[in-house]
């Protein structure tokens, strides 16, 4: 199969090959290749298990099956309903303990398929851990950057799976040059959830899930969380392709969460701006979305306003006491993943919601910090 890199700004069209994350004009990449109406009839009943159930809207030969080396099972989590209305998805669930095994497990079965030997990527913890895991079943040696305050039991996890662990003294920003800068001096893969749009064909399968879970319909409204936003716009490439494909009337809506110490985007879709002026992290509990500069935040905003969606900004306490009401519903989660909740529980508190449909993911493991 044919895969092209196309430049979200420029249009200009090249093959898929191991190294390059950015157009030469310095826009960021959109992919094209022969996608396929995803017959949810037959996915819902299928004996694959994992993600790769979906195939038919995923940038791989079916007959090749390269991800058989490399997946750990990812994909399918449970849609948990502890009220009437509102649908809990357990993310938290998957091989490496949160939702980014889904771009990790598709972005890294390229990357074998490609040739690649030695990769490089930066995260606030968890995509790093899930690019060092899929990386080490994929036989790919991995360098993660990550920023030194990062949560030890994630550094753990990265460093167990075999990944050369580059700790940096700075900002996630910082962290994110530093390995961007590795990856030129070396010719190295840039496993970037971020900038490889690889990642975001993973996490549309969160959608597809949903779609299936749910009988064959979409919720009213999809709470996520937004750091550099690989679910929002996961979901969102889901649900324009639901669409385009006649499965759906309307478009749910997305409303996207951010902490109140790091909320560049949030900000910028009150003040109705186009893009995303950086901030700087004045601090919070929830260090996987706190994303000061994110990449893709033109994107983002493109997004929950096309869905006629919101933001939400919520407290570190807001996120505490959502963590601690998960976890007396037996739901152990990290902190960072109960600001989706936090908000969700904001929103009810304001609004009559009565009949409208709710998934809320709960993205990471109590675990992990
Ligand atoms: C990565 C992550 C997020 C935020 O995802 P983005 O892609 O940065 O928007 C939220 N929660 C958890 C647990 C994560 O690992
Ligand atoms: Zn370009």
């Amino acid at each position: 199969m044919e895969v092209f890199l196309v430049c979200q700004s420029c249009g200009a069209k090249s093959l898929l090959k191991d190294v390059g994350y950015r157009c030469g004009c310095g826009g960021l990449y959109g992919l094209s290749y022969p996608k396929k109406r995803v017959d949810f009839a037959k996915t819902a009943v299928s004996v694959e298990r994992s993600l790769y159930k979906y195939i038919d809207a995923l940038p791989f030969d079916a007959e090749l099956t390269p991800w058989k080396g490399v997946s750990l099972g990812e994909g399918g989590t449970p849609l948990l309903q502890p009220e009437e209305d509102v649908f809990l998805k357990a993310d938290y669930l998957m091989p490496t303990l949160s939702f980014k095994d889904r771009g990790a497990s598709v972005l890294m079965t390229m990357a074998k398929a490609l040739g690649v030997k030695e990769a490089v990527a930066d995260s606030s913890g968890n995509a790093g851990t899930a690019v060092a895991a899929y990386g080490a079943r994929a036989g790919i040696l991995c360098h993660i950057f990550a920023a030194a305050s990062t949560s030890p039991k994630k550094l753990e996890q990265i460093k167990a799976h075999g990944a050369t662990l580059h700790l940096i003294e700075g900002t996630r920003e910082d962290v994110a040059r530093a390995a961007i800068e590795y990856t030129g001096e070396r010719g190295l893969f840039y496993a970037s959830h971020v900038f490889q749009p690889l990642f975001y064909e993973g996490t549309k399968t969160y959608a597809y899930e949903v779609f299936e879970q749910l009988s064959f319909s979409m919720p009213d409204i999809f709470f996520l969380p937004a750091g550099n936003g690989t679910l929002v716009l996961g979901v969102y490439l889901a649900l324009t392709e639901l669409f385009s494909w006649g499965y759906l009337e309307k478009m749910p809506q997305i409303f996207a969460v951010q902490a109140e110490g790091c909320a560049p985007i949030a900000v910028a879709f009150a003040a109705g701006e186009a893009g995303v002026n950086p901030v700087e992290n004045t601090g919070t509990a929830a260090e996987g979305i706190a994303i000061a500069a994110p990449a893709r935040g033109t994107d983002i905003l493109r997004a929950v306003r096309a869905t006629n969606g919101s933001f939400f900004t919520v407290s570190d306490a807001e996120i505490y006491d959502a963590r601690a009401a998960l976890a007396r519903m037996g739901l152990y989660v990290e902190t960072t993943s109960a600001a989706s909740y936090a908000a969700y529980l904001q929103w009810r508190k304001r609004e009559q919601a009565v009949g409208m449909r709710v998934v809320v993911p709960l993205c990471g493991a109590g675990l992990k910090g």
